[in-house]
């Protein structure tokens, strides 16, 4: 049986790693969907304290994990499916059909990007829709593209797109940017961006074609319906916690984010930290703030099972 089993490798889920390692609780770390995390498909990171000329978001997580390495702890490819968190030991399933007990787990899944789920949009995911910038902003190249959202992943999204794009339209639906001042300032002041404000995607063009050729935008305003061509469109509207095997067993927000008290959940032994937990600040130094936080509290929850 496992003492430690951490759920992902972003910043929270290969921090609790680093300091289970060093507490020699020997953690065993399930790899997830998107090894590294939401920070492989971001580009640069600014503000993570230790690089002061920024530092590249799969790079870092790279580094972290060789960390997390140096100390012992073990990686395994593959997704957990299942998770019963009133059995004793705490039971997973993984999608390889293994099974593994464990003493303590820390759930460190984060979220992923959220689309609108209108229906031209859905259909046109892959062909022209896209929720990475990053991912696929240089297939891209000398054509106009749509970014919609007013957070800083909008922000991020537009200003690394006219790296490729011939022009980037950024469409919010409000007459503001939820974004940090600094990004919404280089956004504005742009001179390959231009901001559509108080406007919504209506429909997303041509689902006939099966590619994107330009969007139905609605300015909530005035009503006014007007016509955008782009190749393609970025979703940049937030993030979905990833509890899913989880579901109905531990304590949710409204918003599905995970209920916790200094990482620990309402399961004896279920810990959690990262965006799976944290709908409000959402940073990597956050995550991996309770990344730590949830190794010491497992540690100190194991000392007293014993
Ligand atoms: P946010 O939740 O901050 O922003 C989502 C944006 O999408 C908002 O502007 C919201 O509008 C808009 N939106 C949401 N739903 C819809 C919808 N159905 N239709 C149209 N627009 C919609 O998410 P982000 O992913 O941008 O950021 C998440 C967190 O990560 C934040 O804390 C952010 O600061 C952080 N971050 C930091 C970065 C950095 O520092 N380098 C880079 C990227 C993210 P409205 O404003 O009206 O609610």
């Amino acid at each position: 049986m496992e003492k430690v089993v951490i759920i992902g490798t972003g910043p929270a889920g290969l921090t609790a790693a680093v300091y289970a390692a060093r507490a020699n609780l020997d953690p065993l770390v399930i790899e997830g969907f998107q090894p590294g995390g939401q920070l492989t498909t971001t580009s640069e990171i600014e503000n993570y304290p230790g690089f002061p000329d920024g530092v590249d978001g799969t790079e870092l997580m790279t580094l972290t994990r060789k960390q997390a390495e140096r100390f012992g702890t073990r990686f395994k490819a593959g997704e957990v499916t299942e998770a019963c968190l009133d059995c004793r030991p705490l039971t997973l399933m993984l999608s390889d059909g293994e099974k593994i007990e464990a003493q303590t787990i820390i759930i460190a899944t984060g979220a992923s990007a959220q689309y609108l789920g209108i229906e031209s949009e859905q259909k046109l995911i892959g062909r022209g829709v896209s929720g990475c910038a990053t991912c696929d902003g240089a297939f891209y190249r000398d054509v106009p593209v749509a970014v919609l959202g007013g957070g800083d992943t909008a922000m991020e999204d537009a200003l690394f797109l006219t790296h490729f794009a011939s022009k980037v339209t950024v469409i919010h639906r409000r007459d503001q940017f939820r974004a940090s001042q600094i990004m919404a300032d280089r956004v504005v002041a742009h001179p390959k961006i231009e901001v559509l404000w108080d406007t919504v995607v209506e429909e997303v063009l041509d689902v006939e074609k099966n590619e994107v050729t330009g969007l139905k935008v609605r300015n909530v305003k005035t009503e006014v319906l007007s016509e955008l061509a782009i190749t393609g469109l970025f979703v940049a509207i937030g993030h979905k916690p990833n509890t899913g095997p989880f579901a109905g067993q531990l304590d949710t927000d409204h918003t599905g984010y995970l209920i916790t008290n200094n990482t620990r959940t309402n399961i004896d032994g279920v810990f959690a930290a990262g965006d799976v937990q944290d709908s409000i600040y959402r940073q990597a130094i956050t995550a991996a703030g309770t990344g730590c936080a949830a190794s010491i509290e497992a540690e100190r929850y194991l000392e007293g099972m014993e």
